[in-house]
């Protein structure tokens, strides 16, 4: 056996669809990504959205729109993945690192209070492995701060919290389509609001601050009633980054968006059977509260009292393990804003992360269970 931790679940439908894009030799910024944005926001429901390189673009770009002075704070976890930390640094922003709960790994409600001062205009709520935060109590609690709510959904593409789609709680919603993620477009990432206004200035943004994108002037140009010797003309009014979505992803994304539903249900039905196999497991026990229904976890995460034991064991039978993730204040970079974090400072030792993708086959989700059983620490 040979079992790896993540893997994207790409095929002929995909490679069709980048044929399709090379057939037109349209690969940059171009009508696919208007057509995948529009399709995203019908799927989770929301109004808008603005397709970008990265998660962490879309993070740094939605943290932009709502032009906080400089030196601000915001208020984000420890339990999370860089980006969502750096996102407030390129704002020249300062991070504030918010425990973990010990129950959902998620952040900490209690945590958050402690750490507020009058200094900070926003928080990031992250759906740790795909559990959602209880966005209807942040929610109030935010808006009797007067704090913006920008919602880090890279772990949870597709899924709800009491019925409403994971992205749309927030002020703004930030995903990843990073190949490890729920779902795929190699690299890649969405920005998603309500508030078409927010949102507005962020497709200027994307696109090195350029007004009026390459596509929109071909149309322009090439339709016959136009006749603008100044078809070429745009304006830059504010700074702007070359973090745009192009034809090539979006076309990968929209066969990717398609599947979403079918990826994340197989993600349940596999999560169901490590949870049954390994109930009576005392050394092994999950790290999240999985409640399954219309969820989108993307990962599967245990807690192992003797974690370095447990991933050379699991090494030796050929399974791939993971940790995510080191509490961010640990490394160097991150210092300089150590918060007391008691919980996650704690907590993260325990962590492995364990195969979880919707190729899983059963003979391996078996073996794994069997290897799981059979650990005697
Ligand atoms: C993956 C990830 C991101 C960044 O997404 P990229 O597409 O890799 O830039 C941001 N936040 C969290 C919590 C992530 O796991």
């Amino acid at each position: 056996m040979n079992i790896r931790l993540f893997k994207p679940c790409i095929g002929d439908e995909e490679l069709e669809a980048i044929k399709e894009a090379f057939g037109r030799a349209w690969l940059g910024l171009g009508p696919k990504v208007n057509e995948f944005e529009k399709m995203w926001s019908n799927f989770i429901g929301c109004k808008d959205s603005v397709g970008v390189n990265s998660g962490t673009a879309a993070l740094h770009l939605a943290l932009s729109s709502f032009r906080f002075p400089a030196g601000k704070k915001v208020l984000v976890p420890v339990m999370t993945f860089a980006s969502t930390a750096m996102a407030v640094l390129y704002n020249n922003l300062q991070p504030v690192f918010v425990d973990m709960d010990e129950m959902t790994s998620g952040i900490s409600m209690e945590d958050l209070e402690r750490k507020y001062d009058k200094d900070c205009v926003a928080v990031i709520p992250v759906h740790f492995g795909g559990h959602p935060v209880a966005m209807d109590q942040l929610n109030s609690w935010a808006k009797s701060r007067n704090l913006k709510v920008i919602e880090d959904s890279a772990h949870s593409a597709g899924g709800k919290y009491k019925g409403k789609a994971l992205g749309t709680w927030g002020d703004i919603g930030c995903f990843s389509f990073e190949e490890k993620k729920c779902m795929t477009t190699g690299d890649g990432g969405m920005i998603s609001s309500d508030d078409e206004e927010l949102l507005k200035p962020l497709r200027h943004s994307r696109w090195v601050g350029i007004n009026k994108d390459t596509w929109q002037r071909v149309k322009e140009t090439s339709s016959s009633s136009h006749n603008d010797p100044y078809h070429w003309y745009y304006e830059i009014s504010d700074i702007g980054y070359k973090y745009n979505m192009n034809d090539l992803m979006a076309s990968i994304g929209i066969v990717q968006l398609d599947k979403l539903e079918n990826m994340n249900n197989r993600r349940e039905e596999i999560l169901t059977a490590y949870l049954q196999g390994i109930q009576n497991c005392e050394k092994v026990r999950p790290g999240i509260p999985y409640h399954l229904e219309n969820s989108s976890y993307w990962m599967f995460m245990v807690k192992v009292k003797q974690r370095d034991k447990f991933i050379l064991y699991m090494k030796d039978k050929g399974v791939s393990t993971g940790v995510h993730y080191i509490p961010l204040t640990f490394h160097p970079y991150f210092q300089p804003f150590k918060t007391e974090t008691p919980v996650a400072d704690q907590a993260w030792k325990e962590f492995v992360t364990l195969p979880l993708f919707p190729e899983l086959s059963t003979e391996e989700i078996n073996y794994i269970i069997q290897c799981i059983n059979d650990y005697k620490g």
